[in-house]
């Protein structure tokens, strides 16, 4: 695990494949999870060389980053990246989405305390308000950077135009958006901005929820009441494309004795326009085998080849896979 990539202008860095722990201690997007599932999932990613762990308020209202902090307690802090994010404000019974510098100044306090450290790595908006100018809600967390209180700023489920105003004075360092394999048009706008401005892409939902992993069969049906059969990658005729492109890389994979979740994990990795890839995980054993995409090096030849295989959804508007908060 030698590669280190460095997030925007800041200082902190992070190896290239961080853990996403929206199913750790977020029993309100998860219900069927544990705490020492989610334990130990943490603990496995970090004990086999997973320095990023990318949580949020949301993910639990608080209790995912109550369990990140419990996690890291047995380990060397000053090794670890710990990204949170913040925006989600129920204090009136309903969902509010705030941006406005007091609020977000109080969440990071909040964030600090639950996760039991003095300082966070990447704290993100997590999503952007109606009202704040995006200048104004950045600059109160490049207050909290100057205080020692964060140590990069990202923004997260901005649209370019959004990200350029939250970026005026140059302050943001990473951004985390929807971005996999299968969903392409959004990045197709904003990547390059972000390249240009050195400013950091964290992509989410990297195995669109597992389907980039290669388990899924033709001929599934799903219950009603399970949400992939609303989810638009499960329906025809995307689901089969998806299928075929998948079975692209199945040959890849192969020759380096790797998985496919793994070979699809390193087209990420090897990928130019991406920082960090932060795979979720429902279990110890997924995160443990996610990590060892970092051995696999793909070639020029092989890059491209899963790149065409997956060239159509460049074009396809497929929108993000889950509905943004008001
Ligand atoms: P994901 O990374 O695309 O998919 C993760 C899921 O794929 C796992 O929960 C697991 O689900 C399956 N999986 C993972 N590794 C596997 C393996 N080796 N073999 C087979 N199946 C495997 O989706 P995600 O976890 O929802 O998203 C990643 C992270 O992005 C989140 O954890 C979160 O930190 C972040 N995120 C951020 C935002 C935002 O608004 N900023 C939004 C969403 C997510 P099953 O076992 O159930 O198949």
């Amino acid at each position: 695990m030698s590669k280190t990539v460095k997030i925007g202008k800041s200082e902190v860095t992070s190896t290239p494949l961080g853990l996403g722990t929206n199913a750790v201690g977020g029993y309100n997007l998860f219900p069927n999870l544990n705490d020492e599932d989610g334990l130990n999932i943490v603990k496995t990613g970090i004990e086999n060389g997973i320095t990023l762990l990318d949580t949020a308020y949301v993910y639990g209202l608080g209790h995912s980053e109550e369990l990140v902090g419990q996690a890291i307690k047995d380990f060397d802090r000053h090794q670890l990246v710990i990204a949170t994010k913040g925006a989600h404000d129920f204090s009136s019974g309903e969902q509010v989405i705030r941006n406005d510098p007091k609020f977000i100044t109080q969440q990071v306090d909040d964030s600090l305390k639950r996760l039991g450290t003095d300082y966070i790595d990447i704290y993100y908006l997590h999503f952007p308000d109606h009202d704040t100018p995006k200048a104004e809600a950045v600059g109160a967390l490049q207050r909290l950077r100057e205080q020692g209180k964060i140590r990069a700023i990202g923004v997260s489920n901005f649209s370019l135009d959004q990200i350029k105003e939250a970026n005026a004075d140059g302050y943001v360092d990473v951004v985390e958006d929807e971005f996999s394999l299968l969903h392409q048009d959004r990045g197709a706008d904003m990547l390059p901005y972000l390249k240009e401005n050195n400013i950091s892409f964290v992509p989410y939902f990297p195995l669109a929820s597992g389907l980039l992993t290669g388990k899924y069969q033709r001929d599934i049906a799903f219950p009603e009441d399970d949400i992939r059969s609303q989810i638009a990658d499960f329906q025809e005729p995307r689901y089969g494309k998806i299928l075929t492109a998948v079975d692209a890389v199945r040959p890849i994979a192969e020759a380096h004795d790797a998985t496919v979740a793994q070979t699809v994990l390193a087209w990420y990795i090897k990928n130019p326009l991406i920082s960090v890839v932060i795979p979720g995980a429902k279990k110890p054993e997924q995160v443990a085998a996610n990590v060892k995409a970092l051995n696999v090096e793909l070639s020029d030849e092989e890059f491209k080849q899963i790149d065409d295989a997956f060239a159509d959804f460049k074009q396809i508007k497929s929108g993000k896979s889950l509905k943004d908060p008001d």
